[in-house]
Parts: structure tokens; sequence; C-alpha cells
């Protein structure tokens, strides 16, 4: 498959990606504004890729204006460095790594090397910090007793919650998380565990998170409050 952009007039790169489909009467144009922006495009079996790049020009002021309204978030560049996990840790690129891993440096620092294609950085350092995160979720729940356990977690990018629990027995927690202090991230998965307990937020409920927290509760919930919003801002 051959890479293509679509350059904006303010000159930002957008990756075009171009897909044959059989059965297709004509080309579909799909701009997606989720991270990473990109122009996905299908075409039919018989038309030709220069086809569907015309096409896409034709379009070119929707386009624009689609991508012109994205939310805008800071872009992750190689050498950024991220608060994840409670820690530093700079996002260096480097195309000859074959899986992304966080390296300790001689002088203390701490740098994710992801490699690949470095258009796709962003999303592969989002791919990595979520299973790490999925990792330390999964470690904190196993040290807690069985009754608590929930049948199945799973991660999202909601802006409105850090956690749910159903009464199917599916934990929810934002990836978020992932750029908060450890034990922020600790605390929103005791409240969660906590719930399997208690649907309500009644004293026996937080009775259950101190239990599984301890002290600091306080602390962990006001951290949220005051700088939740910034979990946001990259990637
Ligand atoms: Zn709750």
């Amino acid at each position: 498959m051959a890479n293509y952009n679509f350059i904006t007039s303010s000159g930002k790169e957008i990756p075009v990606i171009i897909n044959t489909k059989r059965g297709l009467r004509n080309i579909t144009l799909r701009p997606k504004v989720d991270e990473p922006h990109r122009i996905e495009i299908s075409r039919p079996w018989l038309s030709t890729d220069s086809a569907a790049l015309r096409f896409m020009e034709q379009k070119r002021r929707w386009l624009e204006r689609i991508f012109a309204n994205a939310p805008q978030k800071r872009h992750l560049v190689s050498g950024d460095v991220l608060e994840i996990f409670g820690t530093s840790v700079k996002v260096v690129f480097c195309s000859t790594v074959r899986s992304n891993k966080i390296e300790n440096q001689p002088d203390g620092t701490r740098i994710l090397f992801v490699g690949g294609d470095e258009r796709l950085l962003e999303s592969r350092v989002r791919m990595f910090i979520k299973q790490e995160l999925m990792h330390q979720i999964k470690d904190l729940i196993h040290k807690t007793p069985r009754d608590f356990w929930p049948k199945r977690i799973c991660l999202r990018d909601t802006t409105s919650r850090w956690g749910s629990c159903s009464s199917t027995g599916t934990m929810s927690f934002s990836w978020r998380l992932a750029f908060a202090p450890f034990d922020v991230m600790r605390y929103v998965v005791m409240h969660e565990l906590a719930h399997t307990k208690h649907m309500d937020h009644s004293q026996a409920f937080w009775a259950t998170v101190r239990e599984l927290y301890g002290f600091g509760i306080e602390r962990a919930k006001r951290w949220l409050v005051q700088n939740g919003g910034k979990l946001h801002e990259y990637l």
C-alpha cells in the first residue's frame, strides 16, 4: 500500500489510507478526527488510487474544515516528557526499536523508546501506556481479596468518569489515569472495587474504600478535582 498525505493549507500532514473494496460503487471518504488524525478512503476495485486522491482534492474545503474544528491536543513529538505512573518518562523515537519499552538511563532518566513509523508515534505511545496501565490495575486488584475482583476490566477514554462498575461485573477505567500519580490511580481502582460490595456512596461504602486503600483518600480525591482536566492534554 502506498503512503499518501493530505496537506492542509496550514501545512499539517494528514496520512491518507486507501483501501479497495469489491462490490463498492463509489469512492467514500472518511476523515477521522480521533488520534491520530487520518483520512480513510475506500475505492472500488476497478478504480485507481489517483482517482481516489482526485476525489479527495475535490472535497478539500470540507476536509480542511473538519480537521480545523477537531479538538486541539498537544501533539506528542520525540523528545517530549510525559508524566506517567507518577514518573517522568521521555519519549524517544528510534526507527530500529522493535518493541516499545521504558529503559532506565545511567543518569536516572527514564526513556520510552518507540519504533516503527514515526507518524504513528502517538498511537504507539497510547497503546503502550494502556497496556502498562492494564498491567498495573490487574496487579493492584490481585492484591485484594478475591471476592472484590471484577469479571472483566476495560479501559475507556471518558471525560466524565475515572472509573465505573457495572452490575454485570465489568469495571471500566479511564486510561488517562496513567497520567496521574500512582496513588491517585490506585484510589480510583479501590473505589470501584468497593462498589462490588456497595453500589452506593454510603458510609459502609467509604469504610470499604478505606479498608482497601488505607489513609489519604481525601488527598487523592482532591488531586483529581484539581488536576483531572490536565490528564486529557496529551494524546
Ligand atoms: Zn463511586
